[in-house]
């Protein structure tokens, strides 16, 4: 049992084309209710991608006149871009007691746990082995040989953050990597924020 209900965060990490979005895709009937925070992004849209649904499109002015108006979380520049985290959508959905789960880069890992440290779960998720990784990215067929080429570099680096996290998913198979995802998800959500436990440490003591 969960003492407070204050919500929780769930952060994901992992190389481009790790398989972030179909982890949570596959297990996302199981892990019951969430919040993923939408990201702002300036990269273009991919095939098939929703503005509103998979990033927030916009343009580089855009984005820093938000950075001014201090409406970030966190943001960051990962392959020459700029990503970020909107504040007050998941400060919303923290105050109705939900998971929030990111998808964000190591950097925005360091920010979110530098702000929420007491509320955050985090989890790096990886296919196998490098060779792998750029397996899969060629196979989705969604970027560039150039973009490829600066994803898998990205990776080289992003890899050496793996110790910063709580939990490691290797995805080998979906299957298996989305029922550790739902592990963790629910280790996530089992953690208390300080305010909660001290609440609950008063009405303990009656
Ligand atoms: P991310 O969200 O981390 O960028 P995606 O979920 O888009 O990654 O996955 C990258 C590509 O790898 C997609 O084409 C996806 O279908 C494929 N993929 C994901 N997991 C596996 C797996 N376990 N085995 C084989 N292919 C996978
Ligand atoms: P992609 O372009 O493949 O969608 O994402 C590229 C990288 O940016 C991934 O590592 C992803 O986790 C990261 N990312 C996406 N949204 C955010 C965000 O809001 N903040 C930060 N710091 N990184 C993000």
């Amino acid at each position: 049992m969960k003492i407070g209900n204050k919500g929780a965060i769930l952060v994901l990490s992992g190389p481009s084309g790790a398989g972030k979005s179909t982890i949570i895709n596959a297990a996302s009937d199981e892990i019951g209710e969430y919040y993923f925070s939408i990201s702002t992004t300036t990269r273009a849209p991919r095939v098939g991608e929703v503005h509103g649904k998979d990033y927030f499109f916009v343009t580089k002015e855009a984005f820093e006149e938000d950075i001014k108006a201090g409406n970030f979380l966190e943001y960051a520049q990962v392959h020459g871009n700029y990503y970020g985290t909107s504040l007050k959508p998941v400060r919303e959905a923290l105050e109705e007691g939900k998971l929030v789960i990111f998808d964000i880069d190591v950097q925005g890992h360091r920010l979110v746990r530098a702000k929420m440290n007491d509320i955050t779960t985090s989890a790096f998720i990886t296919p196998p082995t490098l060779k792998e990784l750029e397996k899969r990215l060629r196979e989705r067929c969604t970027d560039t040989d150039e973009v490829i080429t600066r994803r898998i570099e990205n990776a080289k680096e992003e890899i050496r953050a793996v110790g910063e996290y709580d939990f490691t998913i290797i995805n080998d198979t979906i299957a298996e990597a989305a029922k550790e995802f739902v592990i963790v998800a629910k280790a996530a959500r089992l953690k208390q924020s300080r305010e909660d436990e001290e609440a609950f440490i008063r009405h303990w003591l009656g």
